[in-house]
């Protein structure tokens, strides 16, 4: 498992790469711990139609491995790391910039 405790939902800076610098939202994290941001690596596909979908060309986000990213405390409004704490509800993220809890995101 990758060492970065980010769900689908968060806030996220990307650290390298060509959107290096931009924000955006979790969308989907995969098995291999790769996310899926909101805006960043954008790649245009030119897809074929198919049964379900038409012919076009379609933007969509590549996944990306989450060692780029860094998660955004709505709070500060800055990157920061996560620690974990225990909780009412067992495990809690906190911030360690603010010592805010992180909510977990609602999944969309
Ligand atoms: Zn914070």
């Amino acid at each position: 498992m990758v060492k970065l405790r980010l769900v689908a939902g968060d806030t996220v800076v990307v650290l390298a790469g060509k959107d290096k610098g931009k924000r955006g939202k979790i969308k989907v994290i995969d098995r291999r711990g790769w996310a899926a941001v909101e805006g960043v690596n954008v790649v245009k596909r030119h897809t074929k139609a198919t049964p379900k979908a038409k012919a076009g060309i379609i933007e969509k986000e590549l996944p990306l491995p989450v060692g780029k990213l860094m998660y955004v405390c709505p709070k500060c409004n800055a990157p920061a790391k996560l620690a974990f704490r225990r909780g009412q509800g067992g495990r809690e993220r906190v911030c360690r910039r603010c010592g805010e809890p992180a909510e977990r995101p609602v999944k969309a």
